[in-house]
């Protein structure tokens, strides 16, 4: 059962004479549930595919569902919706909002979804437990360590208790002990049932995966 898959998938940005082939044609099932690393060098087409993936930028060519769903044929409000369903984004830089605290960080991603105050609120405390930060519900960013904002990050991508939790580089920009927290809190989610597809360039994580994708050059690597 692939809660991920796609075929061929094929990426160009630009026009005209200035072109970058990204994806040159990636076809890959990644299973319910799994522990998925994608690996290689940067600028290979890594991002791109995690953002086709995630409904966050269209194919030039190719196909990719998620669960079962073709997002290709789906309308720009479509695949917004299937993407606060189904789909927690984590980046780089954590991208909080400097002037919320770290429990209304996480509420302001349940705002659209319609649930009211009260339980935004409470799902935010569950969801910053679950991470490790109960204690640091009314700190604000810059009072936070990069792993801890980094772990308020991943409290605000599962606000509407997504499937699959996809992380570009989530530890690019932390240290080893933040990094540890970081991860520690995403093996919980994986054990807790999660699709997680996290792009690294640490071969330690990419050891403890249960897939690993090698992109190069825009394609598969056979490992
Ligand atoms: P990686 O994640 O492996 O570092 P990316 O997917 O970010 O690789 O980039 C693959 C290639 O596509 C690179 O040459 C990059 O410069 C180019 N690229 C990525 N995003 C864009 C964009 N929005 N517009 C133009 N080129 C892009
Ligand atoms: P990552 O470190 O995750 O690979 P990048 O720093 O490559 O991310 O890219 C950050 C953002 O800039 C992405 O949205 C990507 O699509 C865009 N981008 C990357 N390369 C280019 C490029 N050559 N031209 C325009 N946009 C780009």
């Amino acid at each position: 059962d692939a809660i991920i898959r796609t075929e061929n998938l094929t990426k160009t940005y630009g026009s005209g004479q200035v072109t970058t082939h990204a994806l040159r044609g990636v076809s890959l099932e990644i299973p319910r549930g799994a522990f998925c690393a994608i690996v290689g060098p940067s600028g290979h087409g890594k991002s791109t595919l995690m953002h086709l993936v995630g409904g966050l930028d269209r194919p030039s060519a190719g196909q990719v569902a998620v669960d079962g769903i073709e997002l290709t044929g789906l309308a720009n409000s479509d695949l917004a919706r299937l993407r606060a369903e189904k789909i927690g984004f984590v980046f780089q830089f954590f991208n909080l909002l400097g002037s919320l605290t770290a429990e209304e960080n996480v509420a302001a991603a349940m705002m659209f979804a319609g649930i009211p105050e009260k339980q935004q609120k409470e799902r935010a405390r569950e969801l910053l437990e679950l991470v490790g930060l109960g204690e640091k519900l009314g700190a604000r960013p810059r009072q936070l360590s990069g792993g801890q904002q980094q772990r308020v990050a991943i409290a605000r991508a599962l606000a509407n208790d997504p499937d699959i939790l996809l992380m570009d580089e989530p530890t690019g920009n932390l240290d080893s002990a933040a990094e540890a927290e970081v991860l520690a809190a995403v093996a919980e989610l994986h054990r807790q049932g999660k699709t997680v597809v996290i792009v690294t360039h640490n071969p330690e994580i990419a050891r403890q995966a249960q897939m690993v994708v090698e992109i190069r050059d825009g394609r598969l690597a056979s490992a």
